[in-house]
């Protein structure tokens, strides 16, 4: 393996085909959720840094965008074979860095895979459209070209996925790129790029600065950057749109999330406790879809209530690298003192805490761990509602109808996805009808769209036109010429 991920090294920028270091000073420690330890530094790069790699990724850009289409294609299906020879790798790294259990790092690498998978169909995908006749002897057409450098922005969640989501798609419609992964988890990047480089991909056509805020507004301000894909939390999302916008930039800004699952009394309820428990607790409840809140409606609440107590208690807890955990550690200290303070306001406010993570007694070792906990008789006015807590916290509320069930998901400010358990076909067509989120799913807890469909989350979960992944992701790395031609 290259030296760019030597344990407790600093690590090193990627740019123009050449591991560098940063031109900044200043580090920051990267830990290993599950332990404590420090498992590298990473630069907090600055706008010297970010220069040269939009410099590098410019001059790419004549030779990459002209290289025919199959030909980049190609380079794609290299790749792809690459990521699956190093599956067991690039999975045991995101649970290193991560914390999430093993086996849900090997899903998340399948998920990267897909990405891969499905931009290798770029010779399809770009193609434009004709229409021989669209007045006497005037034909028009319509033809798909690369934007230029993008900049992607991405978060701790998904080392691997998110990343996917933008730059395979990206480079495969001619464009080059500049990734900006979380500082939290930055390793699973660096092995991203050697990997690229080993399917041949030219130099400065992908590039990797490392670092936090300043290399964000350092590529939302660059003039040489035509375009941004954000994936992150809600007021970063907001900020990141609201900046790339006004200084030109094409942007998507993938935000925050709440979601909801409605349970009906109708609904198979042994289904309904594992889809859910799996959707709240799994990777420490720190998915954009992971389930935050339940809604159960007329008299299945007490019957739901207890099979979710008794599936929690059975949950393994510790290190994501040890066979048979299921629920890792939270991400850093500082996000378990936050849930631990959301924890103390639930109770403040109201809510009634049947299940304490926080006196879990697998929750207790060296890293961040905290075990499932479930609130009951959470309602609208408490916080543990409205906010989002990104941790093994479920809030169950409670209502008389599937109307008054759907009002209350309806009420919240984000609307990434939803849920609905029933075994009524006109439950779903009501749901389905009329709640408002982005991805939704019946019977099943994270009902997360596969890269050829668009990642499609609604009001404050979502800031721009057009979606990551699917054909929404082709739009969004290519402009159009329209061609209107008399012979
Ligand atoms: P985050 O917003 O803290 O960080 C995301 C990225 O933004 C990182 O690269 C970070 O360095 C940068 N950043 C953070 N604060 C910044 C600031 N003030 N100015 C400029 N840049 C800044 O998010 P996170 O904690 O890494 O990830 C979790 C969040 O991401 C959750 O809210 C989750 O719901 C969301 N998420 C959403 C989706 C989706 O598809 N909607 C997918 C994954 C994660």
């Amino acid at each position: 393996m290259s030296t760019s991920i030597e344990k407790s090294a600093t690590l090193r920028n990627f740019i123009g085909g050449r591991w560098v270091e940063s031109a900044c000073g200043r580090t920051e420690p990267v830990y290993q959720p599950a332990t404590g330890e420090v498992l590298a530094y990473v630069p907090l790069s600055e706008q010297a840094d970010v220069d040269r790699a939009v410099e590098a990724a410019a001059a790419a850009y004549p030779i990459w965008s002209r290289t025919p289409v199959p030909k980049r294609a190609r380079l794609l299906f290299r790749y792809q074979q690459l990521l699956v020879e190093h599956w067991d790798e690039l999975a045991r790294l995101i649970t290193t860095e991560n914390g999430k259990s093993y086996e849900e790092a090997y899903g998340e690498v399948l998920r990267g895979i897909e990405c891969v998978e499905f931009a290798a169909g770029a010779p399809s995908l770009m193609m434009g459209r004709q229409l021989p006749d669209i007045a006497s002897n005037l034909e028009s057409g319509m033809y798909r070209y690369p934007i230029g450098v993008v900049g992607g922005i991405t978060p701790f969640n998904f080392p691997m996925m998110v990343p996917c989501w933008m730059f395979p798609l990206a480079i495969a419609c001619g464009n080059v790129f500049v990734l900006k992964p979380s500082e939290r988890t930055p390793l699973l990047a660096n092995r991203l790029a050697e990997l690229l480089r080993e399917a041949g991909l030219p130099d400065g056509v992908f590039n990797l600065v490392h670092g936090a805020n300043d290399v964000v507004n350092g590529l939302l301000h660059h003039r040489g950057v035509q375009a941004i894909s954000f994936v992150g939390s809600q007021p970063v999302a907001e900020y990141v749109h609201r900046t790339a916008s006004a200084s030109g930039k094409r942007v998507q800004a993938l935000a925050g999330a709440k979601n909801h699952s409605i349970v009906m009394p109708d609904a198979d309820l042994e289904l309904t406790v594992r889809q859910i428990v799996n959707a709240s607790f799994g990777s420490a409840g720190e998915r954009c879809m992971a389930c935050s809140v339940v809604v159960a409606v007329g008299d299945v609440a007490d019957r739901l209530i207890d099979g979710l107590l008794q599936e929690s208690d059975r949950i393994k807890i510790g290190s994501g690298l040890e066979e048979g955990t299921f629920l890792g550690p939270l991400i850093r200290e500082s996000h378990k003192t936050r849930t631990l303070g959301y924890i103390e306001s639930g109770l403040e406010e109201g809510a009634t805490l049947l299940r304490d993570g926080r006196e879990d007694p697998q929750a207790k070792g060296e890293g961040y761990f905290l075990g499932p906990t479930i609130f009951d008789h959470v309602g609208t006015e408490m916080k543990i509602w409205r906010d989002e807590i990104f941790a093994p916290v479920l809030s169950v509320m409670r209502a008389e109808s599937l109307e008054e069930a759907i009002a209350i998901v309806n009420r919240s400010e984000f609307a990434n996805g939803a849920c609905i358990y029933t075994t009524n076909g006109s439950h779903v067509r009501q749901f389905r009808e009329t709640v408002d989120a982005g991805m939704l799913g019946v019977n099943v807890g994270v009902p997360a769209p596969m890269a050829f469909f668009p990642f499609s989350g609604w009001k404050n979960s979502f800031y721009g036109d057009l979606y990551a992944n699917g054909t929404d992701g082709v739009e969004f790395y290519t402009r159009k010429k329209m061609v209107t031609a008399r012979w």
